[in-house]
């Protein structure tokens, strides 16, 4: 027998036990999504590697480390999995000419790749759910995309999610800034680890976004971003800050929240839940405003702002919140003999029709057997139909999970009679 394969590291399976979790969440994001406007987008897993190397930026740990780039094979073209959504969207929007006249939300959901170093919260394989609004100056719709996401927790039955916002002003603003923060790095190299001294020089504003204990009450002193913010960006954020307010949201303003991505300017923000489960992978979703990727990646200049939300850090806090949605069928039909198998597709068919889900044993085995497998699928009743059954066009319906006696039923009043019964259960 050869070896059995697994699953490449940090790459998950989500078993049906766990995949009702997935989809109530999914189910969730996306009608709360569609309540704001927002259109469903659709983007390749594999893009140019060009294309994040452009867009997201040179010097950061996703395009530095942490991405799956290969060489197709027949043309020498370098390929990458995409480490997340956005810079696809922006790419999209561009070849397609979706917005330069009019401006778009849009969402998408999928599978991003980055090789990290595997733990609870993060994986090498992941799923974000993803919304852009393109070609908006903000900052009404930075705050609404903020909004939603409150919606969205509140849909879930999540609490404890806090926000926290920042703003990063411009490439010039930044720039400014940039000078003095490596004057004072170099000033407390001592403290620096090897990454914040590899960074010192190509991005030293990540440097603040540093997880490493050591380095915080040095991080915490550094010369801060926001007071070297002029009018224009400071209005912006001051504007983000009275609709959050008006909307009743609260929010901590965290001087050092940066983003892990070259391509933000001014607003940024990260919803981080406090939950034991996560850990320091606390931070749920993220995102901010980023003007300049359009351009980044071959485009017209063109107004963008966006998040993305780690979905397996969401189904953490869903798990652990106790959710234990579950879909069950209505019935599991048991048959036996040729015109009780005619009979109990006829059924499966007849309620399937009025919308409920109906498992028919496949397979045979004795009644006993697919009896053990009604039981065993969770399903409310157990349908027996036996010769007897078959000759007389019954059904037998047998509650699974309540009380109550079997009782026989002409296989026309099926529907009904399981209505009745459920309505009655209490
Ligand atoms: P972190 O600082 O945790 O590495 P990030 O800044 O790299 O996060 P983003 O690129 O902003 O993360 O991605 C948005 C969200 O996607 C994160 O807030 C997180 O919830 C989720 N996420 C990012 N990387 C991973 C991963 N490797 N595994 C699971 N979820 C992830
Ligand atoms: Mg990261």
């Amino acid at each position: 027998m050869a070896s059995a394969l697994q699953a490449v590291r940090g790459m998950n399976d989500v078993l049906p036990d766990e995949a009702p979790l997935w989809e109530r969440f999914e189910d969730t994001a996306r009608a709360v999504f569609a309540q704001y406007g927002y259109r469903n987008i659709r983007v390749p897993i594999v893009e140019p590697t060009a294309l994040f190397v452009r867009g997201i930026g040179e010097h950061t740990d996703v395009v530095e480390r942490e991405m799956y780039t290969f060489e197709d094979k027949l043309n020498g073209e370098s390929l990458t999995l995409r480490p997340e959504a956005t810079a696809g969207i922006v790419r999209a929007t561009i070849q397609h000419n979706l917005t330069y006249d009019r401006p778009q939300r849009v969402w998408t959901m999928g599978p991003m790749f980055r090789h990290e170093r595997p733990q609870r919260g993060r994986y090498r394989q992941f799923h974000q759910v993803d919304a852009e609004a393109l070609g908006f100056a903000g900052p009404d719709v930075d705050a609404e995309q903020i909004v939603m996401l409150a919606r969205l927790w509140k849909a879930l039955d999540l609490s404890g999610i806090e926000l926290q916002v920042n703003s990063i002003g411009n490439a010039h603003e930044r720039l400014a800034h940039r000078k003095d923060l490596i004057a004072y790095f170099e000033r407390h190299a001592d403290v620096l680890d090897a990454d914040a001294k590899r960074r010192l020089h190509a991005n030293p504003l990540r440097i603040l976004d540093s997880k490493n204990k050591a380095m915080q009450a040095m991080i915490e002193a550094a010369p801060r971003l926001i007071d070297y913010i002029e009018d224009a960006s400071l209005a912006h954020f001051e504007g983000l800050q009275r609709l959050l307010g008006d909307a009743g949201l609260a929010f901590e303003i965290n001087p050092r929240l940066v983003r892990g991505l070259d391509y933000y300017n001014r607003t940024v923000f990260e919803w981080v839940a406090r939950s034991e489960d996560l850990g320091a992978q606390g931070t749920v979703a993220g995102g901010g405003r980023y003007d300049r990727l359009f351009e980044l990646v071959g485009g017209k200049r063109n107004f963008a702002t966006g998040f993305a939300i780690g979905v397996e850090r969401m189904i953490l806090l869903l798990a652990s919140a106790g959710d234990r949605t579950t879909r069950v069928p209505l019935a599991y039909i048991v048959h036996d003999g040729d015109a009780a198998g005619l009979l109990a597709r006829k059924v499966a068919e007849r309620l399937r029709d009025e919308g409920h889900a109906i498992v028919v044993n496949a397979g045979g085995g004795s009644m006993k057997s697919q009896m053990k497998r009604a039981d065993a699928s969770a399903a409310h009743y157990a349908l027996i139909i036996g010769d007897e059954e078959a000759a007389t066009d019954t059904v037998a319906v047998k509650p699974l999970r309540s009380k109550g006696e079997q009782a026989a039923f002409p296989a026309h009043e099926l529907a009904a009679r399981l209505q009745a019964m459920q309505s009655t259960k209490g």
